[in-house]
């Protein structure tokens, strides 16, 4: 048997495994399964390709990118590596071929789509072959809460059922421990070994900031910052997209919209605009960014938070690819949460998929008002470990100060309770600080036993603390009441007085310019 470094050098041409590649593939050579967690481009394909070639037979690799099938193969046999797919795009007799190569043993890799494997007449084939491994590519599809469901996924527990001597890997690039859990059962991978590695970027700077006017602090920060480079700013929608872009023009940008409104041949043409001509703003929905590769994306700015820390992960992803150092940079409020539980409320799907929905929002909310390093939690959120603070986000940069929150905490759910949970937090400020605006009389407020006894906070520090509150969940979004906030059984220790509150310190804007001093 070939060792793995050779063939490495040999027929891939690279000198080194990045880590922990070189792990992933010795298990699998050995006969393990391995269930590998990577980032797109980080290299998922070598932990199957070689140890199909240091294995004896012929590796199987279930794939449900039928497209990308074809490029693979011909790149692999480039390479001289006798490889070969199987999928509905193939004529029949080409197939044939195919499958006698298999059986006779002429293959080193052949992919397969995963609703051809299924067929008793290609599993048939498999027992006549030799198989050196299993892979089975994006085994998130097996995940019946994410969006890439494919009931054909369900269908590879067969492969342990049938072939429980072969190893299998299996792997992906987007999957949080639910969806982890999920693959494992049902690809019963109980046994694998798990890698997850590689989702650091650690050129990107991570900085989460309050929203308080974005349109200033979007300018302050491109001008202060990169008033000469290219960069994306996502928007959630589309007239959020274009009334930003115009206004950026105004103020001297080369800023393009996008989004999936505009013409086909207008977005092709924005899109080529923006790889080749330099100091280019997109200014994007999420519908941008797919599949672009441009290297020196300078920053990735976040107007609207994402719905999903896989989200943010992946649109902050798209700077800084050349490794030169790049900004994530992102303003959020309670605005947004309001704004995509609407979203996600309104949306298709069943309960359980909305609740995991929710569930994953939340998590998006954790990582922006979270006190301690930014890139650990990202690391963490994705099984990755990160020993220490990483020194290049906002609150490495800028530790962010807490202070006692409980007794305001406590009087801001009195509030809420004590006007029925129907009412926003504009109103419940205002019972809190004693306002005499007519809305407050005409609900008799000024009778509240609550009325008036929060004027020690101004208003900016209220909506802190109501923000803070909903992102722990003490406090939810009623959005049949137009943003009521309502009490959630989380916040009873806290009433009783049983718990004790550390809240965030928002930081004021002059001293946000501090965190500005790079570039
Ligand atoms: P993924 O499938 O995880 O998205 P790929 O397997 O396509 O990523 O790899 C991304 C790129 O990285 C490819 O161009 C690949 O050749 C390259 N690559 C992978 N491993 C190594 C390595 N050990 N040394 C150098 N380049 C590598
Ligand atoms: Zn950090």
């Amino acid at each position: 048997m070939k060792s793995a470094q050779n063939i490495l050098r040999a027929t891939f041409g690279y000198d080194n495994f990045r880590p922990p590649q070189d792990q992933i593939i010795d298990t699998v050579i050995n006969g393990g399964d391995a269930l590998v967690l990577m980032p797109t481009g980080g290299g998922k394909s070598l932990c199957y390709q070689i140890p199909a070639l240091a294995r004896p037979g012929c590796a199987v690799v279930i794939s449900p990118l039928i497209a990308l099938m074809q490029d693979q193969v011909s790149a692999l046999r480039q390479l001289g590596v006798s490889a070969a797919f199987l999928n509905s795009t193939l004529p029949p007799d080409q197939a044939m071929q195919v499958e006698e190569d298999l059986v006779q043993g002429k293959l080193d890799l052949l992919y397969i789509a995963p609703e051809r494997l299924n067929q008793q007449r290609c599993l048939a084939l498999l027992e006549r072959a030799p198989i050196a491994l299993f892979a089975i590519d994006e085994a998130h599809c097996v995940s019946q809460w994410g969006h890439d469901f494919r009931a054909d996924y369900l269908q590879l527990s067969l492969l342990h059922e049938r072939f429980p001597q072969i190893p299998r890997i299996a792997l992906t690039a987007t999957a949080d421990e639910r969806t982890r859990a999920e693959i494992i059962q049902r690809l019963n991978l109980e046994e694998a070994r798990q890698f997850i590695a590689g989702f650091d970027r650690p050129n990107i700077r991570y900085r989460i900031s309050l929203k308080h006017n974005a349109r200033q602090q979007l300018l302050r920060f491109l001008k202060e910052e990169h008033p000469e480079d290219a960069g994306i700013v996502y928007c959630l929608s589309r007239k959020k997209v274009e009334d930003t872009a115009f206004w950026l023009q105004e103020q001297g940008f080369k800023a393009l919209p996008y989004h999936a409104g505009l013409d086909a041949s207008i977005r092709a043409d924005y899109q080529s605009r923006f790889l080749r001509e330099d100091k280019v703003i997109m200014v994007a929905t999420i519908a941008f960014g797919m599949g672009i590769d441009k290297p020196d994306v300078r920053f990735v700015a976040h107007l609207d938070m994402p719905k999903t820390v896989e989200a943010y992960y992946q649109e902050t992803g798209r700077a800084g690819r050349d490794g030169e150092p790049a900004n994530a940079w992102m303003v959020y409020g309670l605005q947004d949460v309001i704004k995509l539980r609407q979203m996600l409320d309104n949306s298709e799907g069943s309960e359980e998929h909305k609740r995991a929905e929710q569930h994953r929002l939340n998590a998006m909310l954790g990582l922006c008002e979270i006190t301690s390093c930014r890139r650990q939690s990202l690391l963490a959120y994705f099984g990755e470990g990160l020993s220490e603070p990483c020194g290049n986000c906002d609150t490495c940069l800028e530790p962010v100060d807490t202070w006692d929150g409980t007794e305001a905490a406590r009087k801001a759910l009195s509030a809420v309770y004590r006007t029925g949970q129907r009412f926003g937090v504009n109103h419940l400020i205002d019972v809190l600080r004693g306002s005499e605006g007519e809305r407050i009389y005409q609900y008799d407020h000024h009778q509240l036993p609550t009325y008036g006894v929060g004027k020690d906070l101004d208003n900016n520090q209220w909506r802190s603390v109501f923000r803070q509150l909903v992102a722990r969940g003490y406090l939810s979004v009623d959005l049949e009441r137009f943003g009521a906030l309502k009490l959630e059984e989380q916040c009873r220790p806290l009433l009783k007085g049983e718990e004790q509150i550390d809240l965030r310190r928002d930081v004021k804007q002059k001293s946000a310019k501090r965190t500005t001093r790079t570039s």
